[in-house]
């Protein structure tokens, strides 16, 4: 019997893999989900005019090993007709904002534009190829990303390009993520080499990693050079179809059931949920970091410390929908810089990316993260978020009318950090769990990459493990 704790898209992937690779028969595999529906933070609301907000996640990169393990899921699914791609060359790809001094800039996307000196940065960029080239190597395990690039490229590039992009991805501040979380390769080339364009250079002459997985979607996605993807009618659509897939293949899922503790003995694990108990062989747990630490902490505070000592940042999530094109430039949207001390993160533009059935705008308006306290004290109520969201967007944007629908969603906790140390912090994690021989398989974005790709193939990588095992 194994049992997968979280209903997220790494639970839900895990229980498809274990029965893709016949771990387990269906019958002895359950699921168990706190909340009323499965998705964890992968949700998306369908109004009624087929307006659509996204509350979390709202696209996926197909490249590489994971973008390309993703979209063989999508195909087994049979969800490929469903589809919405964004190719490279349309606006979204190219257009990529930041907002500095109260004005938007275009961030460099051409190779031309390297050599060309463009706002905010006040050199051409090339120039930040020349000061890696010139700095001295610093040897460390480990820094912070926006030292490591100040240090290698320039403080421009750290303040204007990296740490709007850290808030863009896991809302988090870039002087305290580790540099291994988006740059790790570049860190180990400068450790190597001396230099990041010293250490690329020599790798241009290694073989190439190429990715594992084939899948005639992946090769849609190769030829057709799609930059990201979404789903038509919104990504929920990826857990639901994954849920239905699992109950018809047998598989128990048990919603709203808050698994209470989690107690080993004897190579048996015994789980508390709903007042019932569950005797499995191995538990997957697919819960957050935060939400595993305390149902072992009795029996083992040692991994419940380390799990908790990863940190979480709450996001605020505005969707405003106005009745027309108020926008005046086409882009994926901007990110602001936290030097701005602006309370918002940034500003994604649905509608540009996804044009929605009438000739309508839909925003997406990120706050708080990591500085949330600064900005908005201890909480972030659902009325601030609104009211931030809106002022913010029509001052930046210019926009004179008031929306005419929105969503507000207070997710709470819901992105982890991987600040520096990261690594080490997994280390002992893996360590602990082996040491004590515990039946117990993490997954999920808490550990190894924090997008809906490393979700997918941390439940992938766990499932082969568990194969080997037999
Ligand atoms: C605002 C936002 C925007 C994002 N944008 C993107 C994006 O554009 N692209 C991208 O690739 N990624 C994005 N991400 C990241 C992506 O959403 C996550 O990587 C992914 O959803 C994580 O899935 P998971 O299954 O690991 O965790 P979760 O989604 O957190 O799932 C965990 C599940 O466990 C359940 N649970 C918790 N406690 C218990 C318990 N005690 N018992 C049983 N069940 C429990 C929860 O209810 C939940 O369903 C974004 C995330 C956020 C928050």
């Amino acid at each position: 019997m194994v049992t997968i704790l979280g209903g997220g898209i790494s639970g839900l992937a895990a229980a498809h893999y274990m029965l893709k690779f016949k771990i387990q028969p269906s019958g002895v595999i359950s699921l168990i989900e706190a909340a009323p529906e499965v998705g964890g933070w992968i949700k998306s609301t369908l109004r009624p005019d087929s307006t659509l907000f996204e509350h979390g996640p709202r696209t996926i990169r197909p490249k590489g090993n994971q973008g390309a393990n993703t979209l063989a899921l999508i195909e087994e699914l049979e969800l490929s007709s469903k589809v919405k791609p964004i190719r490279s060359g349309h606006p979204a790809t190219r257009n990529r904002l930041v907002y500095v001094d109260k004005q938007l800039y275009k961030l460099p996307s051409s190779l031309s534009s390297v050599f060309l000196k463009s706002k905010p940065f006040s050199k051409p960029l090339v120039f930040a190829a020349i000061t890696d080239l010139m700095s001295p190597r610093k040897s460390c395990k480990d820094e912070p990303i926006y030292d490591f690039v100040a240090r290698r490229f320039g403080k421009d590039i750290a303040e204007y390009a990296i740490s709007p992009l850290i808030c863009g991805i896991c809302a988090g501040d870039a002087k305290e993520v580790s540099v291994k979380f988006l740059m790790r390769s570049l860190f180990e080339a400068e450790q190597r080499h001396g230099s990041v364009i010293k250490g690329l250079i020599s790798s241009i002459f290694k073989e190439k990693e190429k990715p594992n997985f084939h899948s005639a979607l992946v090769s849609k996605a190769a030829d057709e050079k799609w930059n990201v993807w979404s789903l038509e009618g919104g990504l929920q659509l990826l857990p639901k179809t994954l849920e239905n897939s699992l109950r018809n293949k047998g598989i128990s899922i048990n919603l709203s059931s808050p698994c209470q503790s989690i107690s080993f003995a004897h190579n048996k694990v015994i789980i508390k949920a709903n007042q019932s108990e569950i005797v499995s062989n191995h538990v997957i747990s697919a819960l957050p970091a935060w939400k595993l630490a305390p149902l072992v902490s009795s029996q083992h505070p040692e991994l419940s410390h380390n799990l908790s000592s990863i940190p979480f940042v709450t996001v605020g999530v505005v969707n405003l929908k106005f009745p027309k094109n108020v926008l005046n430039e086409s882009a994926f949207g901007f990110l602001v810089p936290p030097s701005q001390k602006l309370p918002i993160l940034g500003i994604v533009y649905d509608s540009c990316c996804f044009p929605q059935n009438e000739d309508c705008t839909v925003l997406t308006v990120m706050m708080g993260g990591r500085f949330l306290k600064e900005h908005f004290g201890k909480v972030l109520h659902p009325e601030v978020a609104v009211q931030t969201a809106i002022k913010h967007t029509k001052e930046i944007l210019g926009i004179t009318q008031e929306p005419c629908d929105y969503n507000v969603s207070i997710l709470e906790n819901c992105i982890p950090q991987y600040i520096v140390g990261h690594d080490e912090r997994m280390d002992n994690i893996y360590k602990y769990i082996q040491k004590h021989k515990l039946p117990l398989s993490l997954v999920g974005a808490s550990y190894e990459g924090v997008g809906v790709n490393d979700a997918i193939m941390s439940s992938l990588r766990a499932a082969l493990r568990l194969k080997k095992l037999g």
